[in-house]
């Protein structure tokens, strides 16, 4: 496992703010040295570190510093240099993990105090709820896990999975221009079609107390699935007619908007909630839930303060649902 940590800043790491630069043209070395605030020497160590990751730069006499070419692999720095938001997690970037789920409540039970994102190019163990597993080609989908630790009471951290589903699909939205419809509780849907999965899970270290890690699993590159999945999930490349998906800035506008909305998590959730309400492919349809041995049948009829279910039961009772499984009527 190779582990590339970034530098947290109140922005980002300097090598992003290099790349973010030089994104937005050319620049000479004394234009570079001035806005990054670094020596000679530093501008020469970011440039090479920025090359050793697959960035093509390239140093004319003249003309100065040219960005020609981004690599395709996830790094820090790329994620990092797109985020546009004053929410900057620290951000690491594995070339295999079993989960980043994992690897990220493990920090929790450390000192990691959060937020930090944790992505990986390949899960060999990724999981969705009841332990169901995530498929997803080394490098082809976005596989990220968020540590947290919100100052909000424990009971309402289940939040955090609809923040997360609206910030995917509003991502989703920005980066490409697909709409992307939200799948209660943690599913996200383009065109009937499974494109991302949430998954939540709590943890409580001795020292630093209780943690929340979100999982997003998507699938932006991928040109095929296994044969049981081809039929209800799709990448973001195949909706796009083949146009491979930059993922650093996938990435890093979920990041932006999930902080957008964590920020909001007490007041704005209202807010939220009405968002979410109008991406819902649930809300107003008849379906049976099914949670455990439970499952219990009825029209959706809202979300309640928390981001879960309110079913219409046929005998007029409402019943709120925290979690489970939906399955709507002729869909
Ligand atoms: P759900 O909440 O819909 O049950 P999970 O979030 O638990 O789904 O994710 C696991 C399930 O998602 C698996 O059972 C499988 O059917 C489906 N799945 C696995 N990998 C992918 C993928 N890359 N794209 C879409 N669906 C997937």
């Amino acid at each position: 496992m190779t582990a590339i940590p970034s530098p947290r800043g109140a922005c980002c790491s300097v090598a992003a703010r290099l790349l973010r630069t030089l994104r937005s043209g050319s620049a000479l070395p004394s234009e570079l040295l001035a806005a990054l605030g670094v020596t000679n020497d530093a501008l020469l160590h970011l440039t090479t570190h920025l090359e050793s990751l697959g960035f093509d730069i390239s140093r004319h006499p003249m003309l100065g510093y040219t960005l020609m070419e981004e690599p395709q692999c996830l790094t820090p720095e790329a994620v990092l240099s797109h985020i546009e938001g004053d929410w900057v997690p620290e951000v690491m970037a594995l070339s295999t993990t079993t989960s980043t789920n994992t690897e990220a409540a493990e920090r929790g039970l450390l000192e990691a105090s959060g937020p930090l994102a944790i992505f990986a190019e390949h899960q060999t163990a990724g999981r969705g709820r009841l332990g169901r597993k995530w498929e997803a080609k080394a490098g082809e989908g976005l596989l990220v896990s968020i540590l947290l630790r919100p100052n909000s009471p424990q009971a309402t951290w289940t939040r955090i999975t609809t923040l997360t589903a609206l910030a995917v699909s509003e991502a989703i939205e920005s980066v490409t221009g697909v709409y992307a419809g939200i799948k209660w509780p943690n599913d996200i849907l383009v065109d009937s079609h499974k494109v991302a999965g949430i998954l939540a899970e709590t943890g409580t270290s001795p020292t630093r107390g209780a943690f929340l890690v979100v999982g997003i699993g998507l699938n932006v590159n991928q040109t095929d699935f296994p044969p049981e999945l081809a039929s209800k999930a799709a990448a973001l490349r195949q909706i796009l007619g083949g146009k491979v998906v930059n993922r650093a800035a996938l990435a890093a506008k979920i990041i932006d908007r999930l902080g957008f909305w964590i920020e909001r998590m007490e007041q704005g959730f209202e807010l939220a909630l009405k968002a979410v309400t109008l991406r819902s492919t649930v809300l107003g349809r008849q379906l049976t839930l099914h949670s455990g041995t439970m499952s219990a049948t009825g029209t959706a009829e809202a979300l309640d303060e928390n981001g879960g279910l309110l079913l219409r039961l046929a005998d007029g009772e409402l019943r709120a649902f925290s979690a489970g499984e939906v399955s709507l009527r002729g869909a």
